[in-house]
């Protein structure tokens, strides 16, 4: 992209979507939960309530300027800040997209709001939708992800259950692991019944690879969730992305890796594997940004991460 957004990222390469064109619809750390994992730090405002948190108007009149310019993507995807069902409006950036591309678009959701109608109304508009879903039952459903208040457990799959019966398109559920919290596997065996229950097109499991909200949150390892993805049976691929194959390289665009960094701060050697880049070339790039003030690093566990200046 050539000029700055305030509601686009990327497009960011991705093994399995491609290049994704990023539109983030909420105040950073906006979200119905406070996952310990989370890659974005503790949530600032743990909240249910919907509404039209940034102006659709300026979100579509992006989007305008972003396919009279670039408009080259593989797919757009909801994600970023906060939880993207929040906004009131949500499934019109999905509209936007059938109305003027012929990209396909995708929902990353944490799922815990499409009991309500109308979310699954805007959500079923999207080609693909990813739901998350890592715990068992109402005890380790707090532990991991601390929601926000009158959302329960039951609340989340009776929602993912009803969005499963009435959605025709690709549905995806993101399992993610945190070591020694759900890694265990009888607790792994009781999280596989309840996805199985949700008859998903594919699961995806992941861990947290970039530092997490919470200090002592540990990341299993690559043979680990190897070897847990075979319990969730041949539909299950391991999404964490400790090396990448088969990509293409990316320029790197400054506007795109802040839009990236913004949402995932993030290692040289973790941005130069998402770009399939030499990590040398990537290094350079990232301390040019620091030095003009764009990124600041942080040391942690042995290896330092790049934030946004503003984070
Ligand atoms: S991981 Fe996703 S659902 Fe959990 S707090 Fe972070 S943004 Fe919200």
């Amino acid at each position: 992209m050539s000029k700055t957004h305030q509601y686009l990222f990327g497009p960011v390469p991705s093994r399995r979507l491609g290049r994704s064109l990023g539109v983030d619809l909420i105040p950073f750390k906006t979200c119905t939960m406070d996952c310990t994992y989370c890659q974005l730090g503790e949530t600032t405002c743990t909240i249910s309530e919907r509404g039209d948190y940034v102006s659709m108007q300026d979100v579509l009149a992006e989007l305008d300027g972003w396919r009279a310019t670039d408009g080259a993507a593989d797919h757009i995807t909801l994600a970023g800040s906060g939880e993207p069902t929040l906004h009131t409006h949500f499934g019109d950036v999905f509209e936007w997209v059938k109305k003027n591309t012929s990209i396909h678009s995708v929902l990353l959701t944490n799922g815990t709001l499409l009991h309500d109608p109308e979310v699954r109304a805007g959500a079923a508009l999207a080609d693909k939708v990813k739901v998350t879903l890592s715990a068992w039952d109402e005890a380790s459903f707090q532990q991991i992800h601390r929601p926000a208040q009158g959302i329960t457990f039951d609340l989340l799959i009776s929602g993912e259950r009803v969005f499963r019966e009435e959605y025709s398109g690709e549905l995806s559920v993101e399992v993610f692991i945190v070591e020694g919290v759900n890694s265990q596997i009888y607790n792994v065996q009781k999280i596989v019944e309840v996805v199985e229950s949700l008859n998903p097109d594919r699961i995806d499991i992941n861990t947290a690879i970039r530092p997490p909200a919470v200090k002592g949150i540990r990341p299993a390892t690559e043979d680990r969730l190897l070897a847990l993805s075979e319990m969730f049976g041949p539909k299950a691929n391991v999404a964490a992305t400790f090396k990448k194959q088969g990509l293409q390289s990316m320029e790197i665009s400054e506007d795109a890796l802040m839009g990236l960094i913004k949402r995932h701060p993030a290692t040289c050697e973790q941005l130069a594997s998402e770009y399939n880049l030499p990590e040398d070339q990537m290094f350079k790039t990232l301390k040019q940004m620091v030095s003009s003030g764009l990124l600041r690093e942080e040391k942690g566990g042995g290896v330092t991460y790049y934030f946004h200046r503003a984070d």
